[in-house]
């Protein structure tokens, strides 16, 4: 059995949400004895095709074709749609990022099969295909069996298992394909393509402390940051902080932020609006510090200080600071 997975290529690397798909693949083809095979589009792809082999991909299917930068909907769904037509792989797995979540439906579409989205967790349960989505808030945890003969298309969330360091699987054939001949500069013209540098990994972080509105100035956002200094941690926020300014973008949690999975978030002033919870993956302990008792954040923390966090925070490095 063929487990896919699509190589999301940035640049010539592969993007770091792929190299997760591509775990997840290779587990699961390790659960079930079949194989992980990889496809990736696009130019310059020798360091993507590269990292997907060290990540356990035997086989890369590479579309190489300058035509296919940058990245528009229908030459990537023309070429999917061929070559899986041809090579019938039980699954495709693609990152749930912009370009994932654009592909997937429409190749379902084209290929008259189910594509399931942003899935948390995906497994073989029963020689059953099972994938599992957060519903309702968070609150619910949807099970989902792709039926009928097609592949399963299947997007896979940012956090969903950690990437281990590039390893040695042994040859990894690289076949090249012809791109599919698509003249799609009428319908889609790409005017510009950025994506602003990360320079924190909250994704990676084991402890995360997140500042919200709550700290009510750049110098209570300070008091943010020597608790996640006093405790090794990185510093995470909401977007509140981020619009006041007191802190940068590539620090937010959330749904137009970072996706993270630590051990421990404490969440200092932070109402915990769903548009925030929605980053808080993972089963890690949250400590919420909040003024109102009936702050929604204290309905997912597992422990909860109901104070001013202006009073709670210093305490709580003193105490840190006596331990050490
Ligand atoms: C499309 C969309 C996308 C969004 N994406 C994101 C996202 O990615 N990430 C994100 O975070 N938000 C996002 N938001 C915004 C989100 O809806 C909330 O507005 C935001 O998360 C609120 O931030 P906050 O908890 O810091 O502020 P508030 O909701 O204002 O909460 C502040 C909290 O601090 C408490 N507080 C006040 N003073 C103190 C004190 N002295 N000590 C302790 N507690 C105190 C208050 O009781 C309150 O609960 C998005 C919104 C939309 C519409």
């Amino acid at each position: 059995m063929k487990i896919w997975v699509y190589l999301e290529n940035h640049g010539g690397e592969i993007t770091d949400i792929s190299l997760q798909c591509l775990e997840k693949g290779r587990q699961l083809a390790l659960s079930i004895g079949g194989t992980l095979e990889g496809v990736a589009l696009g130019s310059d792809l020798e360091r993507v095709c590269q990292r997907a082999g060290q990540g356990g991909a035997s086989v890369i299917y590479r579309i190489e074709s300058k035509s296919l930068l940058p990245f528009t909907s229908l030459p990537y769904l023309e070429a999917l749609r061929r070559i899986m037509g041809e090579h019938q792989p039980r699954m495709l797995l693609l990152p749930a990022s912009t370009q994932g979540n654009d592909i997937a439906p429409a190749l379902a579409g084209a290929m008259r099969c189910g594509s399931i989205m942003d899935c948390v967790e995906i497994s073989f349960t029963n020689n059953a295909l099972i994938c599992q989505r957060l519903e309702y808030d968070r609150k619910v945890l949807s099970n989902y069996v792709p039926v009928g003969n097609g592949p399963a298309i299947v997007t896979l969330v940012d956090g969903v298992c950690e990437v281990p360091d590039p390893g040695s699987h042994g040859e990894v054939r690289v076949i090249d394909v012809m791109p599919a001949d698509v003249e799609e500069a009428t319908l889609v013209q790409v005017i510009k393509d950025e994506i602003a540098p990360r320079t924190v990994n909250l994704r990676q972080a084991r402890i995360i402390v997140g500042g919200g509105a709550g700290a009510g100035n750049r110098e209570g956002f300070k008091l943010v940051e020597e608790l996640a200094g006093a405790l090794g941690a990185e510093v995470g926020a909401t977007r509140a902080s981020v619009d006041a300014g007191w802190v940068g973008h590539d620090r937010q949690i959330g749904q137009t932020g970072a996706a993270v999975r630590p051990d421990l978030y404490i969440a200092c002033g932070i109402s915990g609006a769903v548009q925030h919870r929605v980053g808080i993956l993972g089963d890690g302990k949250v400590v919420a510090i909040n003024t109102d008792p009936g702050a929604p954040i204290f309905r997912m923390a597992h422990y909860a200080i109901v104070g001013d966090l202006r009073v709670v925070i210093p305490k709580m490095i003193q105490a840190l600071g006596k331990k050490g």
